[in-house]
Parts: structure tokens; C-alpha cells; sequence
């Protein structure tokens, strides 16, 4: 009924249907249309797009999503492949891993190991890496590389050289990494592959740049820079001029970085990479505010534009060292509440164990905090952040051994020519063969943890030449270059001090002159050398007879002295008795030597035993001179007083 009343009539309600007929055909075709564009297809205009846009790419790959249940896995793990990739170079390396998880996951279905299975672990190896997980990322590199040898794919085998070396040089492994990083310059350039030669280059840069070696590792970034523009690889040829010119800042050429840093700023916005605009804007930041004529202002204004970019990169250090810069500026400004960002810093940084890789940058961060601590008038604080700097300082320097490490380098340079000549012949002999089965397929790329691991070791030059330098300068113009014990500007600088304290408070002080007996004939028999180890040990001897309070150290020649505070000449005449002694029955680890005596005059400033004659430094000095040639008239191996 209901029907009936609203139906105007049958005629309508066919032609209803047939149209709904029409439209479901159209649609049809439609759909049938839209749904298989070639795969290829996909993936060349994926490819294309990549090296400029890479956004753009991306969103064609996931508009692709929908119709990967069409493809053959071989397809399905390459579609995974590339989407790994470009996450990876946007800096989504949780998502990488992911995919690349997905695709490694669909190659157990593969009849036949493929070459596919390699990209997927470098590039899973590259996610765990920038995620901070070094000693995971080794694992996959190193299963990347087996298969890549087994498959016996050049440039593969060369990718897993490079990443495993780099990974050695974030772990400090120098031997390692300059021997596989050379192996891989050397398969390189067997090839004509110019993306792989930017990316030995700039590697070999980042190698030489943490060995202080400014001037190579400048000359691999610019090559790496040429090569990867020969490549059409715009993206990594700026990564590599960023790393020129963070080198050139750490080498305090700030000018000619700013102007680099300023290119790269110009090329590399069309680019769109969260991480290069932020190191490019934090380095800017740096040189100006360390230049000549420092501009905090401006380091203040590019440091700002570096934090819009830093929460778009998950790389596992990046905030950190984002706000390490800040706060540096800030204190540069004088902001000093504001500069309290630190504390939050190391909170983060703290909650973790330091990795060996981040060990310089928790320095910084102790130092930074030391120094802000100081300028709040927080002195007490301020002066124990610096003691524990101290000491961390040393402790990294003793596990550097960086001369060490400078000859490791030579050799393997020069192993690197030998090996360099013999490629020579074997080229000539290779140049007709086809290197059609090389794979060329995009090559992975890894720049960004190194960029901010750059980061870290400019701060730690910075902080090592204030430290290290000052400390280091501090103890040579004290110390005796032979025995390491107090020279003599200092001990009479000492002297004079204690000296002072007795005539105030009233206090003994007694003076030890000590020269070695004969010497010259010690010298003149065993030779210069030898003399030099005895008069070592003999330091080293009397240096252990003495009290914490006492001054002891090297006057000249063979002559040492020692100033014993609150010493009446009983206890002075003692103290060198058991001197003369310890020496004289010290057994030496010379099989020349038998025995070694020393004469010591004694002389004493005391003003307890009624008015003293002596009233300076220098005559208290000169009588136990006058006490000392008496021994030595007495026969020597004697104490006068
Ligand atoms: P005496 O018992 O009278 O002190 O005789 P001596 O031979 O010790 O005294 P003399 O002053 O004749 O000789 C001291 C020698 O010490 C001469 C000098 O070449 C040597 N001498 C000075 N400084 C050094 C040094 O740094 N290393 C070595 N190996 N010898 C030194
Ligand atoms: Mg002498
Ligand atoms: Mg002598």
C-alpha cells in the first residue's frame, strides 16, 4: 500500500533502476581503472621524487598502501624497503625500524636469498643507530654484510664497510674503523658509482674530523660533496657541506663557516629535512656566537629557528644538544636564570648510562652547569661540578691514546697506497667486464648521527683547551720536565710563603739542602742517560720521606731541596738522617749502580730559640748551602747542620 501511494508510476521505477544500473557499471569501470598502476611505476616516480621532495614521495608511497595485497612479495618487500628508506630520511627512524621489521619479516618468504634482505638490515642497522642502540645496529650491519658477500654484491659489501665503520668510530674502535673505512675507498673506486664515493668521502671526513685531523678530513668532505652532486643527491651533497663547514667552526674558521653554513641554509630549504635545517641553524648559531666579534644577539635568533626543527627529528641526541646550545647562548647573554635549561638537560641525560660516544658531551654538560652555578654565586656547587669535570677529563684521557691512534693511521696509509697500486692493474684487466649485476638500486645513507656526534666533540675541543689547556700550562711552569717534581721558580714561590707564615706565627722552618755525591763521575761513566734515571729515583725516594705539608722538589742540576714547616732543627736533622740513609741503601734497578749517597745541609729559621739572624727566605737558603759544602768537605754522605 504504502508502496503503491508512493510510486508514481512502473515507467519511473524502471528508468530509476536502469540508471542505477548505468552507475554502477561506470563506477565499476572507474575502480577497475584506477587500480593497477604499474608498480614500477610507482617505484620510478618514488625514486625520482626522493632525492628533492622527499614528503612527496613518501605520500605516494602510502597512497600505494591499499594495493599491496596485488603484488608479488618480491614487490611487497621492495615497496617495505624504500618506505624504510625515506621514514629514515626524514628522520622517523622508530617508523623505519618498523618497516623494515615488515619487510625482513616477508622475506622469510623468498625461495632464494636476495639482495633486498642486505638494504633491509643496513637500514634497520640505521634506525637502532640513530635511536642510540649502537651495539644492535653492529649486529644487523654485520648480517647485512655477510649476505652481501655471499651474494659477492661490490656495492653492498662496500655500504657494510662504511656503516660498520662507522659505527667502530662512535664506539672509539680507531683501528677498526680506519682499516674496514679503507677497504671500502678502495672497493669505491673500483666502481663508477658516484652516490657510494660521496659516501666513503664523507665518512672518511667524519673519521679523520674525530682523529683531529682538520685538514683531510676537509679535503674527503669536499670530494664527498662533488661526488654526491655527480649523483643528482642534492639532499646528502648539503649534509656533507653542513659537515665541512661544522669542521671548519671546530677549527675556529668561523668567517668561512658562517658563509658556508649560510649556503647550505639558501639550498637546503627546498630540501625540507627536519634534521639538516636544525644543524644547520645550530652551527650558525655557534660560529656566531664564538667568532671574533661574538654576536650572542644572533646566535640567540638562530638557535630559536633550530629548535623548530629539532622536535621534528627523533635522532636520540638531538634535543639534548639542542638545549645544551641554548643554554650556552643564554649564558653568553648574561640570562643566567633562563640558561637553567641545563638542569633539565642533565636530568635527561642522566637517567641513562652514558654511552662511551656521549661521554665528552656529559663533560660539557657538568662544565656548563659548573660555570652557571658560578656566575649565580652558587660557588660551592659550582667549584664540586668542577672537580668531578676534572676528573672525568682525566679519566677519558687516560683511555685516549690518541698518538697511538696517529700511528695506526700511518700505517694503514700507507698500506692504503700499496693496496692503491695493485688496483691500478687489476682495473685495467677489469675494465672490459660488465658491472651489470652490480645492484643499483638506492643506497642507504647515514649522516645524521653524526652531524650532532660533531656537535659533541666541538664543545669538547672547546672545553679540553680550557681545561686541559690551562691545567696542562699551568703544571709545566711548576714542574720539573725530569722528575715531575716541583721546579725550582716554585719551590722559592712556596718557600717564600712558608717563610712568611713562620715569621707571623712563630713557627720553626727548616730547610734541606741535599746534593748527590760525585755525580758528575755517575754521568761520566754510565752516561747522561742513566744519570738522568738516578736522578729520578733519588726524587722519587726522598719525595716519599716527606710529610703532606712539606715542600720538596728539584733546585737544579743534581741539587734538590726541601722545606719542612714546623720543624724545629732536631726533627729537620732527623728527617734528613733518614734522607741520607734511604738513599744510601736504595737498591738500584741499575746492574751498574751499587750505591748512590747525597750530602744535606741543614739550616733553620726559629724565633722561639731567641732573636734570629736570619731574616728572609734567601739567607735561610744560602746557610743551608754554607751547611752543605761543609758536608761534602766532611767527605760526603753526611748531614751538617
Ligand atoms: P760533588 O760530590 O762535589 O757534588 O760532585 P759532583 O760530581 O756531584 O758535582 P759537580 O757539580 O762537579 O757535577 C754535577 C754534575 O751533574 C755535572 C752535570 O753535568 C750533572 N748534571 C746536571 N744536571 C743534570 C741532569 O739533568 N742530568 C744529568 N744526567 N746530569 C746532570
Ligand atoms: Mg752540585
Ligand atoms: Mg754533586
Amino acid at each position: 500500500m504504502y508502496l503503491l501511494k508512493h510510486t508514481p508510476n512502473f515507467a519511473l521505477m524502471v528508468k530509476t533502476c536502469l540508471i542505477c544500473l548505468y552507475l554502477l557499471i561506470t563506477c565499476k569501470v572507474m575502480a577497475f581503472q584506477t587500480l593497477p598502476i604499474p608498480f614500477e611505476q610507482i617505484i620510478m616516480s618514488v625514486e625520482t621524487a626522493k632525492n628533492k621532495n622527499p614528503s612527496a614521495a613518501l605520500n605516494l608511497l602510502n597512497s600505494y598502501q591499499l594495493n599491496l595485497n596485488h603484488l608479488k612479495v618480491v614487490q611487497r618487500i621492495q615497496y617495505y624497503k624504500i618506505l624504510a628508506e625515506i621514514y629514515s630520511e626524514q628522520d622517523l627512524f622508530y617508523k623505519s625500524k618498523i618497516i623494515s621489521d615488515k619487510g625482513l619479516a616477508l622475506a622469510k618468504e623468498l625461495t632464494s636469498p636476495s639482495i633486498v634482505i642486505a638494504e633491509l638490515l643496513y637500514l634497520k642497522g640505521f634506525s637502532l643507530e640513530s635511536l642510540g642502540d649502537i651495539e644492535a645496529a653492529e649486529l644487523n650491519y654485520e648480517n647485512g654484510l655477510e649476505l652481501a658477500k655471499s651474494l659477492d654484491k661490490p656495492i653492498h659489501i662496500t655500504e657494510g664497510l662504511i656503516n660498520l665503520g662507522a659505527i667502530y668510530y662512535q664506539s672509539e674502535r680507531w683501528e677498526n674503523s680506519i682499516r674496514v673505512l679503507n677497504q671500502a675507498y678502495n672497493l669505491a673506486s673500483q666502481t663508477d658509482d658516484e652516490n657510494l664515493k660521496g659516501m666513503i668521502n664523507s665518512e672518511l671526513g667524519i673519521l679523520y674530523t674525530y682523529l683531529g685531523q682538520g685538514k683531510k678530513s676537509r679535503v674527503y668532505y669536499r670530494q664527498g660533496y662533488q661526488h654526491y652532486l655527480n649523483a643528482g643527491k642534492i639532499f646528502y651533497a648539503y649534509y656533507t657541506l653542513n659537515n665541512l663547514a661544522l669542521s671548519l667552526s671546530r677549527k675556529e674558521q668561523y668567517e668561512d663557516a658562517i658563509s658556508l653554513f649560510k649556503e647550505v641554509i639558501d639550498g637546503a630549504s627546498e630540501i625540507n629535512s627536519q634534521s639538516l635545517m636544525y644543524s644547520v641553524y645550530s652551527g650558525l648559531s655557534w660560529a656566531l656566537l664564538k667568532q671574533n666579534e661574538s654576536d650572542p644577539e644572533g646566535a640567540y635568533q638562530y638557535i630559536l629557528l633550530a629548535g623548530q626543527y629539532v622536535e621534528g627529528t627523533e635522532h636520540h641526541n638531538a634535543m639534548l644538544y639542542f638545549l645544551f646550545e641554548k643554554t650556552e647562548v643564554l649564558k653568553e647573554l648574561k640570562r643566567y636564570e633562563e640558561s637553567l635549561d641545563v638542569f633539565y638537560l642533565a636530568d635527561l641525560l642522566f637517567v641513562r648510562p652514558i654511552q662511551p660516544q656521549d661521554r665528552w658531551f656529559y663533560i660539557n654538560t657538568l662544565y656548563l652547569k659548573a660555570e652557571i652555578f658560578n656566575f649565580l654565586g652558587r660557588y660551592q656547587e659550582a667549584y664540586q661540578l668542577m672537580s668531578e669535570v676534572i676528573e672525568q677529563v682525566k679519566a677519558v684521557r687516560q683511555k685516549e691514546n690518541l698518538l697511538a691512534v696517529d700511528d695506526l693511521r700511518l700505517q694503514y696509509e700507507s698500506k692504503q697506497a700499496d693496496l692503491q697500486k695493485e688496483l691500478l692493474v687489476k682495473n685495467k684487466a677489469l675494465q672490459n667486464l660488465e658491472l651489470a649485476e652490480v645492484d643499483r638500486a638506492s643506497v642507504k645513507q647515514r649522516q645524521y648521527l653524526i652531524i650532532s656526534a660533531l656537535f659533541a666533540l666541538i664543545f669538547a675541543w672547546l672545553v679540553l683547551k680550557l681545561i686541559y689547556g690551562q691545567k696542562s700550562l699551568l703544571k709545566a711552569s711548576r714542574t720539573d720536565s725530569l722528575t715531575g717534581m716541583l721546579n725550582r721558580r716554585h719551590i722559592l714561590q712556596l718557600a717564600q710563603e712558608l717563610f712568611k707564615g713562620a715569621q707571623l706565627n712563630k713557627t720553626p722552618l727548616c730547610v734541606l739542602m741535599i746534593d748527590v755525591d760525585h755525580f758528575k763521575t755517575i754521568n761520566d761513566s754510565f752516561g747522561h742517560s742513566l744519570g738522568d734515571k738516578v736522578l729520578k729515583e733519588i726524587s722519587e725516594v726522598s719525595n716519599k720521606t716527606m710529610r703532606k705539608a712539606d715542600v720538596f722538589g728539584r733546585f737544579g742540576g743534581e741539587e734538590f731541596v726541601a722545606i719542612l714547616p714546623f720543624t724545629p732543627l732536631k726533627q729537620g736533622r732527623e728527617v734528613a738522617e733518614r734522607l741520607r740513609l734511604a738513599i744510601y741503601h736504595h737498591k738500584w734497578p741499575f746492574e751498574v749502580i751499587d750505591t748512590v749517597s747525597v750530602s744535606i745541609g741543614v739550616s733553620i729559621f726559629d724565633e722561639s730559640s731567641g732573636l734570629s739572624l736570619i731574616t728572609s727566605i734567601e739567607v735561610l737558603l744560602k746557610e743551608a748551602d754554607i751547611m752543605l759544602y761543609q758536608a761534602k768537605n766532611l767527605g760526603r754522605n753526611k748531614v751538617c747542620s
